[in-house]
């Protein structure tokens, strides 16, 4: 087999941290309970792409990470199925309030994601609502009162919602910046510091992200506690 090294350089993975495990090269290797790989069977997927590789296992520490790769790169499933295990570990109520809290900058990102989601936790009994602006608030209030574990959620709307004290994120503690690099372009920066405030401190916060500009190490350095960093390809 390869070893962490090869496969790492073969896939143009940098990491930066202490003790960062070795990747899962393979379905295989990765340990996920079996109606988390029955999905994977039945969307095709023959191997983990080189982000998912990577971040799986630091995830799955219970680490906070950066993982940085570009558009296509399977980032999604790189932070939802550690989640579904995260959610299965910790066995919270969800009519407490989410678990997972995964916040993207636009409604089609985000409807993308709870398809994502709803689809790989299908077999796991894993309930998940999607939260976005430009559409109707009685919908997805009535969603959040039937209690969802994950909540993905487009800052703008989030933040309304908290306002109205329609939602409880106490019970948060696994959160993901997804395309924060985006978010920040969007404006959303005020927004995604105010619900991170109502998030416990005691938490595994993920960022994922196409880029790595100032403004998003920034956040990274006021949100993430030691992080550890992937890198995919050249992108810096
Ligand atoms: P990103 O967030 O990095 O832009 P996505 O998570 O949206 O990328 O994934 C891009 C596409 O790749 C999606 O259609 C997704 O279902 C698919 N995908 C994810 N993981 C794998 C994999 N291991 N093998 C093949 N396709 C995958
Ligand atoms: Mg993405």
């Amino acid at each position: 087999g390869l070893t962490p090294e090869s496969y790492r350089r073969r896939h143009e993975i940098t990491v930066s941290g202490d003790n960062v495990p070795p990747p899962f090269t393979s379905f295989g290797s990765s340990g996920f309970p079996s109606e988390i790989l029955r999905e994977v069977h039945n969307a095709g997927f023959s191997a983990p792409t080189p982000i998912q590789a990577q971040s799986w296992p630091i995830a799955l520490q219970s680490r906070d990470i950066v993982a940085i790769a570009k558009t296509g790169s399977g980032k999604t499933l790189g932070y939802l199925i550690p989640g579904f295990i995260h959610l299965k570990r910790v066995g919270k109520d969800s009519r407490l309030g989410p678990t997972v809290l995964v916040l993207s900058p636009t409604r089609e990102l985000a409807t993308q994601i709870q398809d994502e989601a709803v689809k790989f936790a299908k077999s796991s009994r894993i309930s998940c609502v999607c939260l976005y602006g430009g559409a109707p608030k009685g919908p997805q209030l009535r969603d959040i009162d039937r209690g969802a574990d994950i909540v993905v959620a487009t800052p703008g709307r989030l933040n309304d919602i908290l306002e109205m004290r329609r939602i409880s994120l106490h019970q948060v503690s696994y959160l993901v910046l997804d395309e924060a690099d985006r978010m920040l372009d969007m404006g959303f920066e005020p927004q995604i510091r105010k619900i991170v405030k109502e998030v416990p401190a005691r938490r595994q916060t993920l960022m994922f992200t196409a880029t790595w500009p100032k403004e998003v190490r920034k956040i990274a350095a006021d949100l993430l506690v030691n992080p550890v960093q992937v890198n995919i390809g050249n992108v810096d």
